[in-house]
């Protein structure tokens, strides 16, 4: 049997930054024949197709500096144009300071809610363990709650806004400001609020750019893909693989979701095994579309919290990048969350061709060139009052035989691609460290 230092398991962006960081011995297994998980992109007839819209928010020297560095020259920095669909108008994002456009009596209300909500003396205290709805009104005001914050996430997360904690929130949804919204109610203005207000993309080749520019700096002989993990046998520190084959480890990085991790774990403790069955996700059913005719206005993406659209985001990918799409075609990306089943593709394609001719980004279905949908299964970990705990618990357990989760789903948690490129970076670091 094979014996291996050190194996990572799966070839996501977490990984990959582990891996391109560690100069010991080592193995990394990818299921897929291609690295990159959803970081991929894929190419149909000229047009560029990610998993769904993946923008460097980079907020750290460190994960700044290695982007630079791993796409030299192939990197385009574009400041954010973000907006929202609702009430048959588009305001701009984000909502809570921008009622411009909207109906006089639903600006109205979002305004006086907002005051109401947050004038000197006013202020509802929210305990540090309310739910969303709660945190929501009490925060932003009825208005705002109403017309956007609760309507948006229990259609990206599938469940009760009630549900929530707010534990995910940091730097997601901007605090609100009363100057701002005034003015954003009396004037089209566009606001540098919130964490992504300029972002980074690969100028060709979509975010797998990134990918493979990780990847040519780890060996090739390294990395094994179409093989996955299938059984962790802990105290015999064996891993059973697809192909029938055993290796064994000393230690294990993984980027698997944390569920699954434990699922394929043999020995794991039964009472850490139904901790780890309750964790949820919902899941994100991604159609790009390859679209006739240039789009009339340069929007990046486009929100839609109300509940007659089945979407709750769409946007041009052609906008982050000129390479996305062929001369005078657009490319148009489309989001729709999910929890169970997946609902039948053709229907599904059929509401989202309606969707985007009320939004006004399509004509008829006869402007759709090229089509690409991807399925992601466990997309937004959720965030509910089970979480914290199941996730400390296992990751204790794990870590202390040997087994790092990383990434947006080995920590299931709401992570981004810099999270996933620094805990890479971090693990080598702690791994190297102890037995370098
Ligand atoms: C809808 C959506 C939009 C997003 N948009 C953005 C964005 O705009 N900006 C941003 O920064 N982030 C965005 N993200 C988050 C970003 O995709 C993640 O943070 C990042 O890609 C996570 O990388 P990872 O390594 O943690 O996991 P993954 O990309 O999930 O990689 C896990 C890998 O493990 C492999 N694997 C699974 N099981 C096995 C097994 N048994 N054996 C071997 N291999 C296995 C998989 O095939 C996969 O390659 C978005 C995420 C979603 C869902």
């Amino acid at each position: 049997m094979e014996f291996f230092d050190t194996v990572f398991a799966g070839g996501g962006l977490s990984c990959l930054s582990a891996a391109r960081a560690f100069r010991q011995d080592f193995v990394l297994l990818e299921r897929e024949e291609r690295l990159g998980g959803l970081c991929r992109t894929d190419r149909v007839g000229g047009f560029v197709f990610d998993r769904t819209g993946h923008l460097l928010h980079l907020r750290r020297r460190e994960a700044r500096a290695l982007v630079r560095r791993l796409l030299r020259g192939n990197l385009g920095e574009l400041r954010r144009d973000a907006w929202i669909f609702s009430h048959g108008v588009y305001t701009r994002y984000p909502f809570q300071e921008n009622f411009y456009g909207l109906p006089p009596a639903v600006a109205a209300e979002c305004l006086y809610g907002l005051f109401a909500a947050n004038l000197p003396g006013r202020r509802r205290r929210v305990s540090p363990g309310a739910d969303f709805a709660r945190w929501a009104r009490a925060r932003f005001g009825e208005g705002v709650a109403r017309h956007f914050l609760l309507p948006y996430n229990r259609k990206l997360w599938c469940v009760s806004p009630a549900v929530l904690t707010t534990e995910w929130l940091g730097r997601f949804v901007p605090r609100p400001d009363l100057r701002a919204a005034v003015l954003g109610t009396v004037s089209d203005r566009q606001s540098p609020a919130g964490y992504n207000a300029t972002f980074l993309y690969p100028r060709r080749g979509g975010i797998e750019a990134l990918i493979r520019a990780l990847a040519r700096a780890i060996p090739r002989r390294r990395v094994r893909t179409g093989l996955s993990v299938e059984e962790i046998d802990l105290r015999g520190r064996r891993l059973r693989l697809s192909d029938g084959s055993e290796i064994g480890f000393g230690r294990l990085v993984s980027c698997l979701p944390l569920s699954e991790l434990a699922r394929r774990t043999l020995d794991l403790p039964p009472s850490l095994r139904r901790e780890a069955a309750r964790l949820r996700c919902a899941s994100v059913y991604n159609l790009n579309l390859g679209v006739r005719g240039e789009p009339p206005h340069r929007r990046h993406w486009v929100y839609l919290p109300e509940e007659r659209f089945l979407l709750y985001r769409f946007g041009y990918a052609s906008h982050f990048s000129n390479a996305a799409a062929p001369p005078g075609c657009a490319n148009v990306y489309t989001e729709f969350a999910y929890r169970g089943r997946r609902p039948d593709p053709a229907a599904l394609r059929r509401r989202v061709l309606s969707d985007l001719r009320a939004a006004g980004v399509i004509r008829s279905a006869k402007d759709v060139l090229v089509e690409k949908a991807f399925d992601i299964p466990c997309a937004y970990c959720i965030y509910d009052r089970h979480r914290k705990r199941a996730v400390a618990r296992l990751r204790r357990y794990f870590e202390a035989r040997e087994v790092y989760p990383i990434g947006r789903y080995g920590r299931w948690e709401y992570g981004s691609m810099e999270d996933a490129l620094l805990q890479g970076l971090e693990i080598a670091r702690r791994l190297q460290g102890r037995r370098g």
